[in-house]
C-alpha cells in the first residue's frame, strides 16, 4: 500500500507533491480548489504543467483528491442540487487535467427527505456526471460515512444501492474510511472483527470495488454516528485496526491517506506509525517463511 496524507495545496496544486514528500509521503490526497468557496477558477495551463513535473519528480507514487465539502448530490433542493452538481463536474475536470486517478467524495445528505430518495438523487447525480464527463479516466470514489445527520452512505447496503444505480459501473468505486466506518458502527479492532466485516464488504459491495482507505483513528465510540478523527492509536479504535488495514494483501498497492488533526509534524508521526506497522508484519512475514 502506498502510505501518504491529506497534503496542503496553499499557494496552488503544485506546491502538493513537495508538501507530501515533506512528510514522507508515498500517496497523497489534495483539493484541487479552495475548497471552502463555491466558485472555482479553472486550472491554468501553466498550473497544470507545474503540478505535473513537481509530482512526477516527487517519486509519489499516487494523488488522489477530495471534493469540496460545499457539495451535496443528494440534496433535495433543486437549486443546491444543481449548484453541487456543476461544482462537481469542476472537480471532475481538473482531477483529469492534473492526471489524478480518483475523486474521493460524501455520497450526501437527505436533509429529511429520507434515505430512499437521497440515494436515488445521489446515483441521478453520479449518472449525470458520468455522462457530462464522457470518456474522463478519472474514478469517481464513494467514501463510506459516519451516518452524521441526514448523511448517507453510513451502511455497505447503502452505498450498493448507489452503485447499482450507476450505468457506467467502471467508473465507480469506493474509499473506505477507518474512522467512519467504526463510527458507523463496524468494528474492526481484532483481526476476527476485521475479517468479518471485510468479508461483509465483499458479498455487500464487492473488495474489488475498494479502490481507496482515508486511514484515521476514531474519538467517538463504535456506532456514535459521530466524526471525529483522531491521531492514530490514540481513538476508540486503537493501533491494531490499523496493522490490519496497512498489511492487507487484498489492497495491495491502494493509496492509503491520513486526514487525522493537527499540523505537519502530527502528520509525519503518524505516518511514521503505520509505516513501522507494516514493516513489522513484514518482518514476521519473512521470519516464518525462513523457518
Ligand atoms: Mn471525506
Ligand atoms: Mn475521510
Ligand atoms: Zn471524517
Amino acid at each position: 500500500m502506498f502510505l501518504g496524507a491529506h497534503v496542503s495545496t496553499s499557494g496552488g496544486v503544485d506546491k502538493a507533491p513537495a508538501n507530501g514528500i515533506n512528510i514522507s509521503c508515498e500517496a497523497i490526497q489534495i483539493f484541487t480548489r479552495n475548497q471552502r468557496q463555491w466558485m472555482a477558477k479553472p486550472l491554468s495551463r501553466d498550473e497544470i504543467e507545474r503540478y505535473q513535473n513537481e509530482f512526477a519528480k516527487s517519486q509519489i507514487k499516487i494523488a488522489v483528491s477530495h471534493d469540496s465539502y460545499l457539495i451535496n448530490l443528494g440534496s433535495p433542493d433543486k437549486d443546491k442540487l444543481i449548484q453541487s452538481r456543476e461544482a462537481f463536474w469542476g472537480e471532475i475536470e481538473r482531477c483529469d487535467q492534473l492526471g489524478i486517478p480518483y475523486l474521493i467524495f460524501h455520497p450526501g445528505s437527505h436533509l429529511g427527505s429520507g434515505e430512499k430518495a437521497g440515494l436515488k438523487t445521489i446515483a441521478a447525480s453520479l449518472n449525470d456526471a458520468l455522462s457530462k464527463k464522457r470518456g474522463y479516466k478519472t474514478r469517481l470514489l464513494l467514501e463510506t460515512t459516519a451516518g452524521q445527520g441526514t448523511n448517507l452512505g453510513y451502511t455497505f447496503e447503502q452505498l450498493a444501492e448507489i452503485l447499482d444505480y450507476i450505468k457506467e459501473k467502471d467508473r465507480v468505486g469506493i474509499c473506505v474510511d477507518s474512522c467512519h466506518l467504526f463510527a458507523a458502527g463496524y468494528d474492526i479492532r481484532t483481526r476476527k472483527q476485521y475479517q468479518a466485516i471485510m468479508k461483509q464488504l465483499d458479498e455487500v459491495i464487492g473488495l474489488r470495488k475498494v479502490k481507496a482507505f482515508h486511514l484515521n483513528d476514531s474519538k467517538t465510540e463504535l456506532g456514535s454516528r459521530v466524526d471525529r478523527h483522531e491521531h492514530i492509536g490514540q481513538g476508540q479504535l486503537g493501533l491494531e485496526a490499523f496493522r490490519l488495514i496497512v498489511n492487507d494483501e487484498r489492497f495491495l498497492g491502494l493509496p492509503m491517506v491520513l486526514e487525522t488533526p493537527g499540523d505537519e509534524e502530527d502528520y509525519r508521526r503518524n505516518l511514521q506509525i503505520l509505516k513501522k506497522l507494516r514493516r513489522a508484519a513484514q518482518v514476521k512475514a519473512k521470519k516464518a517463511k525462513s523457518h
